[in-house]
């Protein structure tokens, strides 16, 4: 089988074959121990270092204003409810400290309600004014909330409606609306409603996948891509293709004997609220990134259309010559603008030089585009052989390191 046949299966395994990668899932557990067995293959050593996680089910919800049912969804790690109580609401940071929704619904949306809340305890990107409205969203004392949201491709992809809250450290249960369903929803003001949820919070496990070549004691060369999807996506370009990568990279570079050893990590949680594969590795690491030579993380790549770009923060001198080397010999791989959304910020955070991997067509369309975390992420979008194009190239970048 040649490589291009071997990113084609991989792709397929991971997000077809396999129907579901989110963290804590049943296809998650298959799809780690699939790139662990692929590892194994070729010889490499690998762990997989493990971590509690939450799944999540959900099976919709209703809400009933007098004769009139809205069309709501479950927020991604809601727990479930079925309460009822009056409607209260607001649509600014005033308004939202002024309201005291003690045994009522409350129901938020426009200025407060623009984008998605980071988690509560994700660390990596959290913006006060986050923060402070998830403080006032807890100290509300509702029973429970309903957003309506519109669309913000850049924090949450292609979804719409979005779900405002997505975390499964906020526990009081929420759903959200599209703005249209949140416009008819204000008629209801002060009044009765109800609201059942049939979501479900499951406590699970997930783990990394890291795989070791060579040996030393110089700095090490860390090859990333997340493993997880969102529920709900085959998440092909996000980030099926990232995983083939680096599959691909441990057929070309099993007998690889550098100066730099090779850590290829299969992160698990870019796309979870926890990040807590992210976390696991920087706890194991007890935060030193020191011994990194260079980071280069892959997601989003392949996609059918366009060129990759290969981004890069704080490479030194011989790293960057040396890519541009690579840009001048592939004419399907270019120079691409920083991105921040990606696990190369970790290594960016710690003061690492690190190449983010990614489709130019994303890029460009990062704000716009409707496919990231969507039905429409899978594999009729993935051109298999721009993945060999962009493995080769980290082969060639990876064994021209002095
Ligand atoms: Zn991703």
């Amino acid at each position: 089988m040649n490589l291009s046949e071997k990113s084609r299966n991989h792709v397929r395994k991971l997000c077809v074959e396999i129907s579901d990668r989110s963290v804590g899932s049943k296809g998650n557990r298959l799809a780690t121990q699939y790139v662990d067995r692929e590892f194994k293959k070729l010889g490499l050593t690998t762990s997989q270092p493990e971590f509690d996680v939450m799944d999540w089910q959900k099976e919709g919800a209703d809400l009933i204003c007098g004769n009139q049912k809205f069309e709501v969804f479950v927020g991604p790690y809601s727990r479930g409810c079925d309460v009822c109580g009056p409607l209260y609401c607001a649509s600014t940071l005033e308004e939202l400290e002024k309201t005291d929704a003690t045994g009522g619904i409350l129901f938020v949306y426009g200025d407060i309600a623009k984008e998605q809340l980071m988690p509560k305890n994700f660390v990596f990107y959290n913006p006060e004014e986050h923060q402070h409205l998830v403080y006032l969203l807890e100290h509300s004392q509702a029973s429970a909330i309903i957003s309506a949201t519109g669309r913000n491709g850049l924090l949450t992809g292609g979804e719409y409606p979005f779900p405002l809250i997505e975390d499964g450290d906020f526990d009081i249960p929420n759903v959200f609306m599209t703005e249209e369903e949140g416009r008819a929803l204000l008629k209801y003001l002060g009044m009765e409603v109800r609201l059942i949820s049939r979501s479900r919070r499951i406590p699970s496990k997930a783990c990394n996948n890291i795989a070791k070549i060579g040996t030393g004691e110089a700095s090490k060369i860390v090859i990333t891509a997340h493993i997880d999807a969102k529920k709900g996506s085959p998440g092909a370009i996000d980030n099926a293709t990232g995983v083939t990568v680096l599959l691909l990279l441990a057929e070309l570079l099993q007998d690889y004997a550098g100066k730099y050893p090779i850590e290829l990590v299969a992160f698990n949680g870019e796309d979870y609220y926890a990040a807590s594969g992210q976390m696991n590795y920087i706890a194991s690491r007890q935060g030193n990134f020191k011994d990194v030579l260079v980071n280069i993380n892959i997601d989003g790549a392949g996609y059918y259309e366009g060129v990759s770009v290969f981004s890069l923060f704080g490479l030194t001198e011989d790293q960057q010559q040396l890519v541009h080397k690579i840009f001048a010999e592939n004419a399907d791989i270019e120079a691409g603008i920083p991105w921040v959304q990606g696990d190369h910020s970790i290594f960016v955070q710690f003061g690492r030089p690190a190449i983010a991997v990614t489709s130019k067509w994303m890029l460009e369309n990062l704000e716009t585009q409707s496919v990231t975390h969507t039905a429409k992420d899978n594999i009729s979008i993935v051109n298999p052989d721009q993945l060999v194009s962009i493995a080769l190239a980290i082969e060639k970048f990876v064994k021209g390191l002095i």
